[in-house]
């Protein structure tokens, strides 16, 4: 038999691929190899404590909530409070993050000469760009001065990318933020700007709808939502198949050889979408496309160490309440951040317990991936004490998961690679890829570049029929 679709990798991307595909009358198989769905998304129950090992968190956005409410999980949704502050830990303490003008005149996070100059380049003060492609923090550097640059912006870039500023290319990471300069007039005018043209978001009417700033989960984590996909999916998902090969057949169908259990087992189908690391992909194109392999070869995972710790009550020396704290680097604390878990969603710890989810690792400190995990856990908690722990502390340790290829950087001459994969892929039709690497990270995004890709599938399919 040949099927209309298979996608390989059930991550958030592939299966909001494959579930809005399902809706359509094809035939459609979703291969993943683990014995388990969700990818990243790695959410735990056990001894009264739920916790997450990736994703922690999710902005809102209404394709996501749309998603929600269609698997019927509405009443599982759970957001935090939008006005917990953020902590960035600079010079020995926990300052908050300024959220609003105000906050941004009277933070101890920066110096009086450092909101001046973040002052008169958001106004438009700015000297023009070097030439080239810009990194993150030369960007910022340039716009919003040196300050924000190393005390707002770096720790930002380490809570979404686990990056390194320095390599990081401005305008695929922060494509946003980056459009904003192109009218002129600095970052606030460009700011204002868009905020009047940008299209109004539709928020599904049956929801209350989320304050701004908001962050989701569902009651037991995020995991809930791939399990409620691949419920809708039933017999059309296969766990513990790991696709080997790919080869195109006279009839530009594609066969797809995977290991499973019971041996090797091999799938023919119209359309095939891929929805893997780019490290992965790259390696089953490389006998089909050698340019688009070698591109996806060079897109950077780095190491992210996840280590998730609880403490009683009396064990935290301050009180905590907040979404978490950044840790810029050069302050002697190795964690790049920590998200205050039970401060955060309700339900995470049993009473009288904290948890503390924390992220060490990533591009700027890769020999994390060298470390026993006891000796990461001793670093976290060191890191911790220095910072919110009563010194007699000790931790409960709930989890130590290094991810060894965690999330893929968007660094200089991303856009160009990406330029050579898609240019290759013309030459392979019904051949599609649905990854984190391509536009965003966010989970939102995998959602709604799932959706694209079911469409772009769809339309292919019509088309070659
Ligand atoms: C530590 C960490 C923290 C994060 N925190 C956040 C956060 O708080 N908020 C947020 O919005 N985003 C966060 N992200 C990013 C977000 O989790 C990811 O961008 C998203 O989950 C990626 O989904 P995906 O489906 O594209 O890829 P993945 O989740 O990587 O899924 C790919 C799937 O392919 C499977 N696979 C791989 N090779 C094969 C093969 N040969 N055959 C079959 N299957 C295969 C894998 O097992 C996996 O299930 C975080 C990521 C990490 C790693």
């Amino acid at each position: 038999m040949v099927l209309d679709t298979l996608i390989v990798g059930a991550g958030l991307s592939g299966l909001s691929t494959a579930l809005s595909l399902a809706q359509q009358p094809q035939s459609l198989l979703v291969a993943e190899q683990r014995d388990r769905v969700g990818g990243n998304i790695t959410s735990v129950e056990q001894d009264g404590f739920i916790w997450e090992e990736g994703p922690t968190s999710f902005q809102p956005v209404p394709t996501l909530l749309e998603l929600a409410l269609a698997l019927g999980l509405q009443d599982e949704l759970v957001f935090a409070d939008a006005k917990l502050p953020r902590y960035v830990y600079w010079q020995g303490r926990l300052r908050p993050v300024p959220m609003s003008p105000l906050a941004a005149l009277t933070t101890t996070l920066l110096s009086p000469v450092g909101k001046l100059r973040a002052l008169a380049g958001a106004l438009g003060f700015v000297p023009p760009a070097a030439a080239g492609e810009e990194t993150v923090a030369d960007f910022f550097r340039r716009h919003l001065g040196a300050e924000v640059a190393q005390r707002l912006v770096a720790p930002f870039v380490s809570g979404v990318y686990a990056g390194d500023p320095q390599r990081l290319s401005a305008i695929a990471a922060f494509r946003r933020v980056v459009q904003l300069e192109a009218a002129g007039g600095g970052l606030l005018a460009g700011a204002l700007r868009a905020r009047q043209t940008a299209p109004k978001l539709v928020f599904p009417a049956e929801l209350p709808r989320p304050p701004r700033g908001a962050l989701g989960s569902f009651r037991q984590g995020i995991g809930m939502l791939p399990q409620a996909i691949a419920a809708k999916l039933g017999d059309r998902l296969r766990l513990q198949w790991q696709l080997q090969q790919i080869a195109v057949t006279p009839q530009q169908t594609y066969q797809a050889l995977f290991a499973t259990p019971t041996g090797p087992q091999t799938l023919e189908s119209r359309s095939l979408v891929l929805s893997l690391p780019a490290h992965t992909i790259a390696e089953l194109l490389r006998p089909l496309q050698p340019s688009a392999s070698q591109a996806l070869a060079a897109i950077p995972y780095p190491p992210v160490a996840c280590v998730v710790l609880a403490y009683p009550d009396a064990a935290i020396a301050r009180p905590l309440t907040g979404f978490g704290h950044l840790v810029p680097r050069g302050q002697g604390i190795r964690t790049l951040g920590t998200i205050w878990s039970s401060s955060l969603f309700p339900g995470r710890a049993p009473a009288g317990w904290q948890v503390l989810t924390s992220f060490i690792g990533g591009a700027t400190d890769p020999e994390i991936a060298q470390l026993e995990p006891s000796a990461i856990v001793a670093a976290v908690h060191e890191d911790l004490r220095q910072v919110l722990l009563q010194p007699a502390a000790e931790p409960k340790v709930l989890a130590v998961h290094l991810w060894s290829r965690a999330i893929p950087q968007y660094s200089l001459g991303h856009l160009t690679r990406l330029a050579v994969v898609e240019q290759a892929l013309s030459q392979q039709p019904g051949l599609f890829l649905c990854s984190n690497f391509s536009d965003s990270v966010a989970l939102g995004d995998c959602v709604r570049r799932g959706q694209e890709t079911a469409q772009v599938v769809q339309a292919y399919l019509a088309a070659a029929r």
